[in-house]
């Protein structure tokens, strides 16, 4: 799947800080065959992306549309249609399909959402949905 992530309080905190495990799950979404993109409405971030040493794990960082979805795909060159989508906006998660993740603000050695998003996905490719609470099928 194209798995498209977030990046402020997805993978990325307030105080500059990397979600827990995010680039241990990168790696083991692509081993298992799945494409990584970033996204951020506002803008196109591939500083943080590079400082979060994510750059080879990423196959293309676009702009975010944050309202008329599929309209803003074209609006903002995203070429490759998102497949599953992890944001802490429940919104976007609605409408393509994907996890809403609880916002990560600060360090937190105990957090376990990539964890948590890693078995949604893997469920969603077994089985073609999730029972977890935070899992969306989209519209
Ligand atoms: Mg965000």
């Amino acid at each position: 799947m194209n798995i498209f992530f977030d990046v402020d309080y997805t993978i990325l905190g307030a105080d500059g800080s990397m979600r827990p495990d995010t680039e241990e799950t990168f790696q083991k979404l692509i081993a298992d065959g799945h494409v990584v993109y970033v996204w951020s409405g506002v803008g196109i971030r591939r500083a943080e992306v590079r400082r979060l040493g994510l750059e080879s794990y990423v196959s293309d960082i676009f702009q975010k549309p944050i309202e008329d979805y599929e309209q803003g795909l074209a609006t903002w060159g995203v070429t490759t249609r998102p497949d599953f989508v992890i944001d802490d906006h429940p919104e976007i998660v609605r409408n393509f399909g994907g996890f809403v993740c609880s916002p990560y603000y600060w360090r937190n050695a105990n957090d376990t959402e990539m964890q948590q998003i890693y078995r949604v996905i893997a469920d969603v490719v077994a089985t073609g949905g999730s029972e977890h609470d935070a899992y969306r099928s989209g519209t």
